[in-house]
């Protein structure tokens, strides 16, 4: 999958998406990170990218021209342009659901806005989506773009050298990951669960089951309404409401 992304920091993508499991995909092609930098396309004389709000009120906005060419070096002579995505605190609530539907298409242009934002009319013409990381505002949409690019990346085949562990994570299948231990065994008095040593797997399977099902329902009860369960799931939880 090929991301595009639009910004004028394109220092800040190189620095955390370079390392670890992202940058180790981008390295095996797994996925590519083609960061365009906006500034290279301002025809303004200072190179500017930004300027006063008609409206008035503080802050600067960036200006379409260098935007729109940006976007044109990659979407140019297309016949069908790459799917494109504004990161906006405006747009709908970024999900699980949403990142493997991202993971499916074969390339997205990512247009990340800073200062009080871009100019509405650039907006219109290219952008199909708007993908909000949550009700808060950040300066820009750069930080956005790396958790969206982090999170739909590790939904693409062969990311994960295990891919069995996004299976189980939160989020993946509508209620949130059991609680996990390493080693050692014992820490600070403190023991494992002793159904995890003892090599009971369909044991093993019905407690993690379980346990998802009670931090669900502990910290974040709005998801069970949602969630895929089973008979027994809804067995177990009433048998504990009791
Ligand atoms: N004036 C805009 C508004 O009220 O809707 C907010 C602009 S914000 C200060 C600057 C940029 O940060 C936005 O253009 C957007 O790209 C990005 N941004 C801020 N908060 C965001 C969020 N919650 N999700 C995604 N992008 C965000």
């Amino acid at each position: 999958m090929k991301f595009n992304i639009l910004t004028l920091f394109p220092d800040m993508f190189t620095a955390v998406l370079g390392d670890s499991i992202i940058g180790r995909a981008a390295e095996k092609g797994l996925i590519q990170l083609n960061i365009v930098n906006i500034r290279d396309f301002s025809k303004n004389k200072h190179r500017k990218t930004d300027d006063y709000p008609f409206s008035g009120g503080g802050g600067m906005l960036m200006t379409p021209q260098p935007i729109y060419d940006a976007y044109m070096s990659i979407a140019g002579g297309r016949e069908k342009k790459p799917h494109t995505i504004y990161l906006s605190p405006q747009g709908a609530v970024f999900n699980q659901e949403k990142a493997k539907e991202l993971s499916k298409m074969e390339e997205v242009v990512l247009l990340c806005g800073h200062y009080e934002g871009v100019d509405q009319r650039v907006l219109d013409m290219i952008v199909d989506e708007e993908i909000s990381i949550g009700d808060f505002v950040l300066t820009g949409g750069e930080i956005p773009a790396m958790a969206v690019v982090d999170a739909v990346s590790r939904m693409i085949p062969d990311v994960l050298a295990n891919e069995k562990s996004y299976g189980d994570e939160s989020h993946y299948a509508g209620l949130l990951e059991y609680p996990q231990y390493t080693h050692p065994q014992e820490f600070m008095g403190r023991k494992i669960p002793e159904i995890l040593v003892s090599g009971h797997h369909k044991n093993i399977e019905k407690w993690k089951r379980e346990q998802s099902l009670l931090v669900t329902k502990r910290k974040r009860p709005d998801l069970l309404s949602k969630a895929d369960l089973s008979e027994e799931d809804r067995r177990f939880l009433a048998e504990f409401d009791k």
